[in-house]
């Protein structure tokens, strides 16, 4: 009899953009006349730069003649492309990575869900809360937890972010061997300083543990004493991987490209305490699974790296930070204490009420649709996220219809 996985049935049985969904869906259904805007969901809506949109076109010619079509590429990534990230995202900022720790994909949300299953099953998690889903429901599919109780899983060490402080979790009192950390944050828009890092990265070389840092957002980053890459503190090529990804950087989400950097000095132990090369074990693993990113398409994200591509993203993040700018002075306005924005493109405001009773309340009263906290952790409780991502129409309308509710 064939079984199944039985981590999943584990899995809070609904997901958080389902949920939100049926919601809206209802509302709809019930007020057919009133149009809803929807800050939720952190999509982008602006299109792709120039310079990719001609780096396509020009992509598309080469597959059509014989001499420059290309078939299966390297798994990791055409030289080109891993070249182009290392010169800027780490040479140019001082960290020391090569084109051969980059390692070219299909998205950050697989690269960050995969990455677990090079690790042993019974290694202790800390993960951050509120959370990005993924980190936690793919711990959960691979059976690293126990049950969900009240909220949590059992058998994980939560860092929570709170008012209290800032939205950067503390350093656990005890020992974990893999650790998520997200900045810029999604859920929270909240970033980390170098001290902050710095303190993480001593953390991870006195357990020998593994940082995951996803910095998905680093694009967004505008503080410059803000790290934008893990691998500006010294050391951290020896305790971390880091996720990146060309979807909120360049818009991506729907054209599919982002990367991990797996350095080469960073080691992980067999049970009888010998050292393994994690680039080995996960080149073994892409190379297995990963048949490599269309040649279009990874000619695209090269563009971004050319001067009028760095011109163009700038614009394109800018834009989107306008956008943060209007919720943030909005949300001063009315009161409402919160984080983020400045440096990322997420809000997440502090409601001082039930998560889901304020969604209701801004669907119900101003027909804009924003993230319940709670849908991202217990920490997430009492706050919510509202997404830059959008049109400056559409942003300034949903504005001064939340003004309005809650007057
Ligand atoms: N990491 C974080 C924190 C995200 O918020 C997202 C997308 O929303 C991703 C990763 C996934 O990015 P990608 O589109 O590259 O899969």
């Amino acid at each position: 009899m064939i079984r199944i996985n039985e981590n999943y049935t584990k899995l809070k049985a609904s997901y958080l953009f389902t949920d939100i969904a049926k919601r809206v869906n209802a509302f709809v259904a019930a007020n057919p006349a009133k149009p809803i805007i929807r800050l939720g969901i952190g999509d982008v809506t602006e299109p792709l730069p120039p310079v990719c949109i001609t780096a396509l076109h020009a992509a598309t010619d080469e597959m059509a003649k014989r001499e420059t079509f290309k078939g299966y590429g390297p798994e990791q990534g055409y030289a080109f492309l891993r070249e182009a990230i290392t010169a800027h995202d780490y040479t140019a900022r001082g960290c020391p990575i090569e084109a051969d720790e980059i390692f070219v994909s299909d998205g950050s949300k697989c690269d960050c869900g995969n990455i677990q299953e090079i690790f042993g099953s019974d290694i202790r998690l800390a993960i951050p809360d509120p959370v990005y889903p993924v980190y936690i429901d793919t711990n959960v599919m691979a059976g690293r937890t126990g049950m969900n109780a009240d909220g949590r899983y059992t058998g994980v060490t939560y860092l929570d972010s709170t008012p209290a402080n800032g939205y950067v979790p503390a350093i656990p009192s005890a020992a974990t061997d893999l650790i998520y950390l997200c900045f810029p944050n999604n859920p929270t828009g909240a970033v980390a300083t170098r001290t902050q890092l710095a303190a993480w990265v001593a953390y991870a070389k006195k357990n020998q543990a593994i940082i995951l840092f996803d910095s998905a957002y680093e694009a967004y980053i505008r503080d410059p004493a803000i790290p934008h890459s893990i691998y500006e503190i010294p050391g951290a090529r020896d305790v971390a991987i880091e996720f990146r990804s060309f979807s909120k950087t360049a818009g991506f989400t729907g054209t599919r490209c982002a990367y991990t950097v797996v350095p080469k000095s960073l080691q992980a132990f067999d049970a009888a305490g010998q050292p393994h090369s994690v680039h080995a074990l996960w080149t073994r693993r892409h190379t297995t699974k990963f048949n490599g990113v269309a040649y279009p398409i990874q000619k695209a994200a090269a563009a971004i790296f050319t001067a009028a591509g760095q011109q163009q993203t700038r614009a394109m993040t800018d834009f989107y930070l306008g956008n943060a700018k209007l919720i943030r002075d909005a949300m001063a306005k009315l009161r409402l204490p919160c984080v983020g924005g400045d440096n990322a493109p997420y809000i997440w405001i502090n409601t001082g009420r039930d998560s889901w009773e304020f969604f209701d309340l801004l669907l119900n009263q101003a027909q804009v649709v924003c993230t319940p906290g709670a849908g991202f952790g217990k920490c997430g409780e009492g706050h919510v996220r509202i997404s830059a991502f959008n049109s400056r129409a559409n942003v300034e309308a949903a504005l001064t219809r939340i003004a309005a509710a809650l007057k």
